[in-house]
């Protein structure tokens, strides 16, 4: 039996980055109680009444949240509530209640509950992964419909009184987006990855959570203290006093440092001995540009568009996506935006674009494979990023490019929709440039075939490392080989270095590699010439650059080439950061 006094670390996945402690709010599924009853003939039509009028006050509910989510987020976001709303306004399951409740004379209540448990549980049997997800909107709104029935108008999450944190087993996607973030320290769930609906609202609304911690419902009593730290993915049950001194003085470092690294929002990140080098920022949704700004990005080296198509029924059509992507460029301008095309597949699933489950989903139908095999869902979102080039500051990129043909075969596709735009007498910048991601090993090694055809290199490294070191990114049990400093990983990065500065091309890096404080400084001393980052890392990476001597980055990361073993440069580069920039260091580790 564990001892219920001591302290308990639960490890997860951090979705958004900060600390925070407080009283266990736990959320139980089961916070509406069904109890069955049976009824007579007479009272058939008061409940079926009391069900038509829970359904119409579920759906002006819904339309509410929507419209809410609309307004403090944006029209990507609110579409997640379309699906809920195909539930209420489905008149099969409506009328699958009512006739139940007239065979079987129970209370409303418990028929619902039983025909939405046969419909979600045969949604969660099918092959189709978009009808699967839509077992968890029946789940979602049949909750809501009983709290209706209860007469609660609005849901315990809505009656928070005191700061809490959040423990759910799984939170909805309508539940999270009702979250008052004054009452909601932060939430941690035993479900969910960075990429599901809930996962997303969090980021946007700037909520503290860490998902994927599989039982922490169960252990976590109704009030008992937690602190949760969202850049680690921890969960800390009753933590000692040591733990929240320790955290207490991580708060109070971090606040300060972060105040003064916040002050060099409109210095570059220039090294000691006057090298710069442009700080750009990564994105997944256009509400993301405020925090690019907040930063003092110097552009948007990665906008990931594939999350534009999460979490939605349907994909976005073309006037949609140029919106979108119009909306980044225009708040960005005159500093660039790389607007990278969708890419789907490995652990992105996406519900609107109907993809099959495979057995190697990495090495299988991705990023631009999807594309080019379906050219009118490529040319429709070439078309769109074309719409919002007229400022000229829109630059485009290909995914998961593996030879020089799927180069050719896109920028064709490229051609075309620039000369149907021509035609249609619409504004696009014709001179766009155009880069090939480099994130797979025969990339690398065939840079010099892609010269002719792009402009830029861009090296997604979170993918060069696991196709080069064939170790899967998310697999919790081989990350110890998942290895950044691997000597073949930094000869890859300068060999396209190399290349691309011999043909008068630059190279990027978007990678989780180029946001990390102590590995940014070797991807400069190899010649990279400019870094993409999540935007909150941009002030720390500035401030490290700030502390160092280019000529010794070069210099360490020569060395670096030539080094046997990965252990040994991390170790290398990790003494450096320590000792340019220990405040740094510290809130990093
Ligand atoms: C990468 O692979 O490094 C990259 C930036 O792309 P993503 O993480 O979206 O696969
Ligand atoms: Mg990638």
């Amino acid at each position: 039996m564990a001892d219920k006094t001591q302290e308990i670390v639960l490890k997860g996945v951090g979705v958004t980055p900060g600390v925070v402690h407080g009283p266990a709010f736990l959320l139980t599924t089961e916070d509406v109680r069904v109890v069955e009853r049976t009824i007579d003939e007479a009272e058939i039509p008061r409940e079926i009444a009391r069900f038509e009028e829970a359904v119409i006050a579920t759906r002006h509910q819904l339309h509410e949240i929507q419209q809410r989510v609309e307004k403090a987020m944006d029209a990507e976001h609110a579409s997640i509530f379309d699906a809920h709303l195909l539930v209420v306004d489905d008149r099969s399951f409506v009328e699958e209640v009512i006739r139940n409740l007239r065979v079987n004379r129970r209370n409303v209540e418990s028929v619902l509950l039983s025909v939405a448990e046969r419909y979600s549980a045969a949604l969660a049997g099918l092959d189709d992964e978009y009808l699967r997800e839509r077992a968890t909107d029946v789940k979602d709104v049949t909750r809501r419909i009983l709290r209706n029935l209860a007469g609660q108008s609005s849901s315990e999450l809505g009656n928070l009184r005191d700061p809490c944190v959040i423990i759910a087993s799984d939170l909805a996607p309508s539940e999270t987006a009702t979250l008052n973030p004054k009452k909601v320290l932060g939430f941690a769930t035993d479900l969910g990855s960075p990429t599901s609906h809930t996962a997303i609202m969090a980021r946007a609304l700037d909520i503290p959570a860490v998902v994927g911690l599989h039982d922490a419902s169960i252990r976590v009593s109704q009030g008992d203290p937690v602190l949760l730290d969202g850049a680690k993915g921890l969960l800390i049950l009753r933590p000692t006093p040591e733990t929240l001194e320790h955290y207490g003085r991580i708060a109070t470092a971090r606040q300060s440092i972060r105040a003064r690294l916040e002050r060099l929002r409109d210095t570059p990140a220039e090294t000691l001995d006057g090298y710069r080098i442009p700080l750009l920022a990564n994105i997944e949704l256009p509400a993301d540009v405020d925090a690019v700004l907040r930063h003092g990005a110097t552009g948007i080296g990665l906008f990931r568009t594939e999350f534009l198509f999460l979490s939605r029924n349907r994909a976005p059509d073309e006037n949609e996506q140029a919106r979108a992507y119009e909306q980044v460029a225009h708040r960005m301008a005159p500093a660039k935006v790389i607007i990278r095309t969708m890419d789907i597949g490995g652990d992105k699933f996406l519900s609107s674009l109907k993809t099959p489950a495979e057995l190697n989903p990495f090495l299988g139908w991705r990023a631009i494979r999807f594309c080019l095999a379906q050219p009118d869902v490529f040319l429709t979102q070439l078309r769109a990023i074309l719409r919002a080039s007229a400022h000229r500051n829109v630059q485009v990129m290909y995914p998961m490019i593996s030879n020089v043909d799927e180069v050719i075969h896109a920028n064709r596709i490229l051609d075309q929709a620039k000369l149907e735009l021509k035609r249609e007498g619409v504004e696009f910048d014709e001179d766009i440039e155009v880069g090939a991601m480099i994130e797979i090993p025969s990339a690398a090694l065939t840079a010099h075939l892609m010269t002719r055809h792009v402009r830029f290199f861009s090296i997604g490294t979170n993918d060069l490392i696991q196709y080069t070191l064939a170790v899967d990114r998310v697999n919790e049990r081989i990350t110890y080989l998942y290895e950044p400093t691997h000597p073949a990983i930094l000869r890859l990065i300068r060999h396209v270095v190399n290349v691309a500065r011999d043909h008068g091309i630059r190279t990027d890096v978007c990678g989780e590699m180029a946001g990390n404080p102590v590995l940014a400084p070797l991807l400069v001393g190899l010649g990279v010439d400019e870094l993409s980052m999540s935007p909150n890392l941009i002030p720390l990476v500035k401030g490290m650059i700030r502390s160092l001597r280019y000529h010794e980055l070069e210099r360490m990361a020569a060395d670096a080439l030539y080094s046997e073993s990965a252990s040994e440069i991390m170790d290398r580069f990790t003494q450096l950061a320590q000792r340019a920039a220990p405040d740094i260091y510290e809130i990093i580790t």
